[in-house]
């Protein structure tokens, strides 16, 4: 059976030191699955990562990983992904990480998560795609790169409408809720029906 959609996860290979950040990974997971949706992610099986993934498959969702033979040799991939895909480079995982889904959401995560986010916005503002972004702002812990956004905006470098491209909220549901239908209706529905 297809799922009823796919959200692409971006968060940390570490749990962070505050618990409200594998609590919500627990609970982004747990709407997932609940949903029978799917959920693509790095493919590690440590920090919020692995606590997205097992969330999701607790709930009955499926999980994609997609991570490069690398960290396989590192032991950091997650066997019990429904899907592990192995691929050769970070920049081949990241671009099937965007082709396999229909809506991008970045959670709690150190250079890796940030990384992540800026690629898809940029790749968004650029056109390649326009699946819709959110952050998550579990505890505020990105208060200062929101801060930082808005400074980036009243100086002149970046453009209102490109801060618009990624919706950001504390709780999430009504983000998920946002980001999943924001996914169906692209033009042509959901184009990850025609991959997944
Ligand atoms: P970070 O936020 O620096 O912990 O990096 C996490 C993000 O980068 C994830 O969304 C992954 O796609 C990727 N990543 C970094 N480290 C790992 C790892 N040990 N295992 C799998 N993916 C990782």
């Amino acid at each position: 059976m297809n799922p009823a959609f796919s959200i692409c996860v971006y968060c940390g290979s570490r749990s962070g030191e505050r618990p409200e950040f594998a609590e919500s990974a627990r609970a982004v997971g747990h709407w997932i699955g609940e949903r029978h949706g799917q959920l693509v992610y790095g493919g590690g099986r440590t920090g919020l990562m692995g606590t997205v993934a097992e969330a999701t498959r607790e709930a009955g969702g499926r999980v994609v990983g997609i991570i490069p033979q690398a960290l396989v040799d590192k032991e950091v991939a997650n066997q019990a992904c429904d899907e592990l895909l192995i691929v050769d480079t970070m920049h081949e995982r990241k671009a099937l990480m965007s082709k396999r889904a229909g809506a991008f959401l970045a959670l709690p995560g150190g250079i890796g998560t940030f990384e992540e986010l800026f690629e898809i916005w940029t790749w968004r503002q650029l056109g390649y795609h326009d699946k819709p972004i959110g952050i998550l702002n579990v505890a505020g812990y990105y208060d200062g790169l929101l801060t930082f956004m808005a400074h980036s905006v009243s100086d002149g470098l970046m453009s209102p409408w490109q801060m618009e491209l990624v919706r950001s909220a504390d709780a999430h549901g009504p983000l998920l809720e946002a980001l999943v239908e924001e996914s169906r209706r692209q033009p042509g529905g959901d184009r990850l029906a025609d991959i997944v």
